[in-house]
This record gives structure tokens, C-alpha cells and sequence, in this order.
């Protein structure tokens, strides 16, 4: 789960990292307000929503009175900013953050990642700030300095001043680079963070070292750890197909293709994908329903994924190890009794009580299409979704 950069600096800052003063606006009126409650001669009005890159895409700017915030903010609220993170659809902007703007002496970039090879936290640092990290990466990876943590002693403040020092960091200003590293460190690790980005971390004229952005996502797995986190969440920055899955407690991704997958297991759902393709087909979204696919469970599924207009066929590949064919099949035939199902179904399932599985789906007498391997429930629902787009277009032209 993401939040907003206002929440993260929130965040970041009761684990002791420096950031500007700042007030949230949820109206033009508002934010105008907030730069006057805050004082100074400059401010900065910043879009939020959950996405990089806002700068260049208009969703930051540089004000230097409160009438210029207003207007700043009249300009931002309820419009769409594309940014080259969010797709060409945009996300909606709800809310801008008003903050006093500091003088930038120079940007670093600063990132907490889950590094799997080393299945370790690994702190990513660039002296080349203000730049995205992919940028940096292409353009001068020799500045960008790794450090990982050994996970059973934590960050050591060695290893933070080695990185301090690497950055370039004059030697007066290394014990706020070890707070805030130190900071950010114990936020990721204490909050079940998969993500802590700083971009910039700046050096103010006057020798301080502030987050100017922040960003963090979390572990959707251990968010039930973390009930003040869980409410940060906001719905309009989701996908709504996604979020709807969310609520539900599956697993979804939307895609572009026209065959809805309903599958159990992250790993059979992308062997799913993967064979639809090779049989010459395109998936309409990724769909994990979980080991302890209820009837009820599988019925959900079955309306979310139809809840997708561009899906012309489904297939259902289950494999019962923990679960049980028998239940995923009345999940199937209670679906499609109350859901109005009016596109071809190809039902594969393997493993535990698989023949009572499949005795439920023949005495349904659902017209199902039953298939024995991936490979042939994969030819099955793209021929299903072929005949089905030929009919469609006789439709059409009739
Ligand atoms: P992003 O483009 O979505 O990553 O948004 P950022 O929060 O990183 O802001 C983009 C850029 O705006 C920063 O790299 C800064 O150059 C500039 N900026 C943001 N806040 C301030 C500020 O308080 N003072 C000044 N001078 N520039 C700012
Ligand atoms: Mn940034």
C-alpha cells in the first residue's frame, strides 16, 4: 500500500528526520489559509497524489504569496496529473500540501529497499539528487552508494557515516545524516515498510539536511499489524477494479487482454497468464483467490472478474492442495447460478477430491467447458474467446 508524501514526511519525522514545515489543504481557500497560518514569504504547493515525477508534471510549484498559493491550488484540485508514473489516465488530485519553502544548498537521493538477492534491507544513496533513481542508475551509476543491514544487529552508525562520507557530506553535518538514516531505517523496519524514498534529501543554505519529498510503501500482508497505517490508505489514487479486489481480500491485477483468469496461488496464476499467451491469447487481469477458496470466495472472483467489460472468456485453473476441488466447483456452480455469466467458462481442476470436483460440475448441467492440463484449458479458452469475438462481430454486421 502507498501513501502520500505528506503522510510519509508525517511519518518520517517521529523517527526523528527533518522536514519543512507544512500544512494540508483540501480547497484552493484552504491552502491559502494553511501558507498564511505557516508564515514566510514562500511556499511551495505540492499535488498528492500517489506518484514520482510531479514536478515536471506541473504538480509542484513555487509561490511567493498567499494569493499565488491560491491560485496554484485552483489549477491543481480535481484535475488528473499525468505524470510518467501514472499511465496516461492520470490520478485525481484531492489534496495539495502547503509547505515553507527552504533554500536547496544541494539534493541527495536516498532509498530503503527490500533487496531479495541479499534478502536483506539495502540502503540505495545518490549525491545526485532531484534525479529518478532509473536516471541516476543510467547516467552516473558510479555516484550511487549501496549499503545493506545485517538484520540481526540493525543499522549500524559505522555504516552510516561510511555513507554519510561517500555522499560527500562535510564532516559537521555527518551526525544528522546518521539521525536521519538511522530514522528512516527504524520507520521501514518498525512499520513493515517495503519502500522508504527520500527524493531529495537536501542540504539547506543554512547546513541542515531535510526530506523535501517523501515516499513509502507498505507490506499489504502486515498492515493488520498497523491500524494507524491501514487508515492512511486512500481509495481514489487505486486502480478501482483493484481496490474493489482489495476490500474483498484477493489479489488482482487488471490487464488489457480479454480472457478474466481466476486462479489460486500467485505462482499458477503467471504460469496461467503465461500459457494463455503462448496458446495465442491475451489474460484480462491476474487473479489470486488464495489457498482457502471458499464457494463464497470463488463466487466473488467470478463477479469481480466480470465486472470487466472487456472479458470475452474465463478460465478457472485450480490447484486443490490445501484446498478442495469439491469446494472450488460449488464456489463455480453457486457463482454461476447467481451471476449473470453470459460469456464461455473453461474449468480446470487438479488435485484433492478432483473427481468430486468435476461429478459437481457435470451433474450442474452448466453448459462449462471441462479441461484435464493448463495447456489444453489455455487452446480451450482461447478458441472459446475467438468464437466468441466471431459471434460478436456477425452481431454487429447483422
Ligand atoms: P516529485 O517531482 O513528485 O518527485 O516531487 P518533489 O517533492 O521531489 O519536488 C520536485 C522538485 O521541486 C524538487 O526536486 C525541488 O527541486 C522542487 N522543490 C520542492 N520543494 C521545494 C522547496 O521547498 N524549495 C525549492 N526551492 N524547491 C522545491
Ligand atoms: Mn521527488
Amino acid at each position: 500500500m502507498d501513501i502520500h508524501e505528506y503522510q510519509a514526511k508525517e511519518i518520517l519525522s517521529r523517527f526523528g528526520v527533518a522536514v519543512p514545515a507544512g500544512a494540508l489543504a483540501y480547497s484552493p481557500e484552504q491552502a491559502a489559509y494553511r501558507a498564511r497560518e505557516l508564515g514566510g514569504e514562500r511556499w511551495v504547493v505540492k499535488a498528492q497524489v500517489h506518484a514520482g515525477g510531479r514536478g515536471k508534471a506541473g504538480g509542484v510549484k513555487v509561490c511567493d504569496s498567499d494569493a499565488e498559493v491560491q491560485d496554484a491550488a485552483e489549477e491543481m484540485f480535481g484535475r488528473k496529473l499525468v505524470t510518467h508514473q501514472t499511465g496516461p489516465e492520470g490520478k485525481g488530485i484531492y489534496r495539495v500540501y502547503v509547505e515553507a519553502a527552504v533554500p536547496i544548498a544541494s539534493e541527495i537521493y536516498l532509498g530503503f529497499v527490500l533487496d531479495r538477492s541479499s534478502q536483506r534491507v539495502m540502503i540505495v544513496a545518490s549525491a545526485e539528487g532531484g534525479m529518478e533513481i532509473e536516471e541516476i542508475s543510467a547516467e552516473r551509476p558510479e555516484s550511487i552508494v549501496r549499503a545493506t543491514v545485517e538484520p540481526a544487529v540493525g543499522l549500524q552508525e559505522f555504516q552510516c557515516r561510511e555513507i554519510a562520507f561517500k555522499l560527500g557530506i562535510a564532516p559537521g553535518m555527518v551526525q544528522q545524516m546518521v539521525r536521519t538514516l538511522q530514522g528512516c531505517f527504524r520507520a521501514f523496519t518498525e512499520l513493515d515498510a517495503t519502500m522508504v524514498e527520500i527524493n531529495p534529501l537536501i542540504i539547506t543554505g543554512d547546513d541542515r539536511i531535510m526530506a523535501l519529498d517523501g515516499k513509502m510503501t507498505f507490506d499489504d500482508n502486515a498492515l493488520f499489524r498497523h491500524p494507524q497505517i491501514a487508515e492512511l490508505r486512500d481509495k481514489s489514487q487505486e486502480d478501482p477494479r483493484e481496490s474493489r479486489a482489495a476490500d474483498r481480500g484477493l489479489s488482482y491485477v487488471g490487464l488489457d487482454g480479454s480472457i478474466g483468469c481466476i486462479v489460486n496461488g500467485a505462482g499458477l496464476a503467471m504460469a496461467t497468464m503465461d500459457t494463455i499467451k503462448l496458446a495465442g491469447g491475451e489474460p484480462a487481469n491476474f487473479l489470486d483467490i488464495g489457498g482457502g477458496a471458499s464457494p463464497e470466495r470463488v463466487a466473488k472472483a467470478f463477479r469481480l472478474v466480470l465486472s470487466d467489460k472487456n472479458v470475452q472468456a474465463i478460465l478457472v485453473n485450480i490447484f486443490a492442495g490445501i484446498n478442495r476441488c469439491d469446494w472450488v466447483a460449488e464456489g463455480v456452480v453457486q457463482a454461476l447460478r447467481e451471476v449473470q455469466v453470459d460469456v464461455p467458462v473453461v474449468v480446470r481442476l487438479a488435485g484433492t477430491n478432483v473427481e468430486e470436483g468435476q461429478k459437481i460440475l457435470a451433474e450442474s448441467g452448466l453448459p462449462l467447458i471441462r479441461a484435464t492440463t493448463l495447456m489444453e484449458a489455455a487452446e480451450r479458452s482461447v478458441e472459446a474467446w475467438q468464437s466468441e469475438q466471431a459471434q460478436n462481430t456477425q452481431v454487429r454486421t447483422n
